[in-house]
């Protein structure tokens, strides 16, 4: 028996019962009969199946629980993937803490390079990296409402929040960021990003914010990210390490006064930063974000200009994991952008926060450093 859960467009889980598994063994044919025999009489041995999986404990493969933080995503699935595994410190008993996707946790580590007893950790010579496998194993559903499931695994018990976007290796991602707004065209954008259920990042001025009060609340409230970029839009570089201190504080000020929350992200106006800039940032916690795509919409006010950096006749032009720079101040952005959504969406391209895109790709961003993509 499979049981199945599609939770929502981005999370899928599969619960097989131990019976099932055997019998997809089986079906690889002739080969794998004795290593089948021996699992069938393991679950014999075991005595497990139907009568487990009516207590609501299921034999399941797990791939992976992808990662932004850790208890943020899952993804179940009857298959599992090789993934890097960080040792953060090893002591002289064999154990190790690790941190991959999955998050942290201290496991055995043999002689032989290997965890003990179902996680199976393989080196790879050629990346000198050691590659982490999940083996199958039996998950128990302690508690699920309609967000959260909690389940316990031989890494433990967890909460999982099944309705959090999911980054899958397979996925190609993209950010969209929208500066120097909020503005009198903020609204149409919102309106179309929610139709589609897309996310995207505003860096917002503080000056704007103080003007656009319920908007930029709007913004925080669709789910998008809000990060700060200045209160009045000054170039950096040309600041003293004081007034860029004065310019993050009004503008963090305005940002939390409209929504609350206190933007983890910046954009320096212009993309302009130095090591002045990037050590006062980093007093704030700071990373600054600049782009991989840069649509010049602000220049050209031209949608179909600002298409062309999307696709052109060879195709989509914009990769996995680019960062795309437009200003939700003109009605030409929201127009292209609105078309370059639909288009990449078409193209199976999923749309993330600069902070999911990143934290994805890095694990964890560092204040004070330049991110471009
Ligand atoms: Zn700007």
């Amino acid at each position: 028996m499979v049981y199945n859960y599609v939770i929502n467009d981005r999370i899928r889980v599969s619960l097989y019962s131990e019976v099932d598994i055997i019998k997809k063994f089986m079906c690889l044919g002739t080969i794998f009969l004795a290593i089948a025999l021996l699992l069938a009489t393991a679950i014999i041995f075991t005595g497990c199946g139907a009568a487990q999986a009516d207590d609501g404990v299921h034999d399941i493969t797990w791939s992976f629980l992808t990662y932004a933080e850790p208890d943020f995503q899952a993804e179940v699935k009857g298959s599992y993937d090789p993934q890097p595994v960080n040792i953060i410190q090893m002591n002289d008993d064999g154990w190790a803490q690790i941190s991959t996707y999955n998050g942290e946790w201290w496991t055995y580590l043999t002689e032989n390079k290997r965890y003990l007893p179902r996680n199976t950790m393989v080196y790879d010579d050629k990346l000198g990296s050691p590659i982490f496998r999940i083996e199958p194993q039996v998950v128990t559903i302690l508690e699920q409402d309609e967000e959260w499931i909690q389940i316990s695994t031989y890494l433990g018990e967890k909460w999982v929040n099944l309705l959090s976007r999911s980054i899958l290796p397979e996925d190609r991602v993209i950010a969209f960021t929208f500066d120097d707004g909020p503005s009198m065209h903020t609204e149409r954008l919102l309106d179309e990003l929610a139709e589609r259920n897309v996310v995207a990042t505003f860096f917002v001025l503080g000056t704007q914010v103080t003007r656009y009060p319920e908007l930029t609340a709007r913004i925080a409230r669709d789910g998008h990210e809000i990060g700060s970029h200045s209160y009045g839009h000054p170039l950096f570089t040309r600041l003293t390490a004081a007034r860029i201190r004065d310019e993050i504080n009004r503008s963090h000020d305005a940002i939390y006064q409209a929504t609350g929350v206190t933007p983890t992200l910046f954009r320096p106006p212009y993309g302009g930063q130095n090591a002045t800039v990037r050590s006062v940032a980093a007093e704030f916690g700071l990373p600054l974000i600049l782009w991989s795509v840069d649509t010049r919409d602000w220049e050209t006010q031209n949608a179909t200009a600002i298409l062309s950096h999307f696709v052109n006749d060879n195709g989509v032009k914009v990769q996995n994991g680019d960062i795309v720079l437009m200003h939700d101040v003109y009605a030409s952005t929201i127009d292209a952008a609105v078309k370059a959504i639909d288009l990449l969406l078409e193209e199976g391209f999923i749309f993330v926060t600069v902070s999911e895109l990143l934290i994805n790709r890095y694990g964890a961003l560092a204040p004070g450093n330049v991110y471009r993509r």
